[in-house]
């Protein structure tokens, strides 16, 4: 059975290694607004260029340009068999359309990554990532690995967005336009709110659970075949 997920939470909550982690096992793509946006700034496209400032200053992409690209995103192949959001939606604006979008492709299962404010900001301030292949890396600032990336070789840097002032601005856009999305979602039977600030084994564990409890037992069925 298809399985369409969504990850919800701060910046800083763990969603996207968590949601790698699980797309992987299940052997369904793990879509990252964020990832997409910023191999966009990389590559250097029209929508890369546009959205360079609005990232660095830890705003939102205009609703617009975002929902076209989770749209064409979806539509691909490989996404009808299910699928892991993570970062999309961000607005109410952003989960009306993706409701729109999944109409009639099974159901739409919403976990929440709750975790305190001050471990988010200590989480975003020492966080590191490959400079050429995005991966986060498991270590932070202090402890940075001559050999880098574990994935590719590449060089570990901080993420242009995770130094002190644009964190301030992230969390607070995110208090503002993204929390609200919990309310939108929270009476539905799929949704879930799992505590993100756990162990990472532990967030997984627990991760797995809220799926399978929200997708009633779908994931279980299927996890027994891999
Ligand atoms: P992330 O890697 O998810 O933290 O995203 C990095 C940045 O990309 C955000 O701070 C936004 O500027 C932009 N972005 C990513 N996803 C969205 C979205 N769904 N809506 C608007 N902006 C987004």
């Amino acid at each position: 059975m298809v399985l369409n997920l969504i990850v919800l939470g701060a910046p800083g909550a763990g969603k996207g290694t968590q949601a790698e982690r699980f797309a992987r096992r299940r052997g369904i793509p793990k879509i990252s607004t964020g990832d997409i946006l910023r191999e966009a700034v990389h590559t250097g496209t029209e929508i890369g260029r546009r959205a360079k400032a609005v990232m660095d200053r830890g705003e939102l992409v205009s609703d617009d340009v975002i929902v076209g690209i989770v749209r064409e995103r979806l539509d691909q192949r490989d996404a009808k068999a299910g699928f892991v959001l993570d970062g999309f939606p961000r607005t109410v604006v952003q989960a009306k359309a993706l409701d729109e979008m999944v109409n009639g492709r099974g159901p739409l299962v919403v976990v929440d990554f709750a975790v305190p404010e001050a471990e988010l900001v200590r989480r975003l301030a020492s966080r590191l990532i490959c400079e050429k292949c995005g991966t986060n890396a498991d270590r932070g600032v202090d402890a940075a690995d001559p050999e880098g990336c574990k994935r590719c070789g590449g060089r570990l840097v901080q993420r242009a967005d995770d130094n002190v002032d644009v964190v301030r601005e992230r969390l607070e856009v995110y208090h503002r336009q993204s929390e609200p999305l919990v309310d939108y979602y929270r009476g539905r039977p799929t949704f879930r709110t799992i505590d993100g600030a756990q162990s990472p084994d532990r967030v997984a564990a627990d991760f797995v659970a809220a799926v399978e409890a929200a997708a009633g037992g779908l994931t279980a069925a299927e996890g027994a075949r891999h």
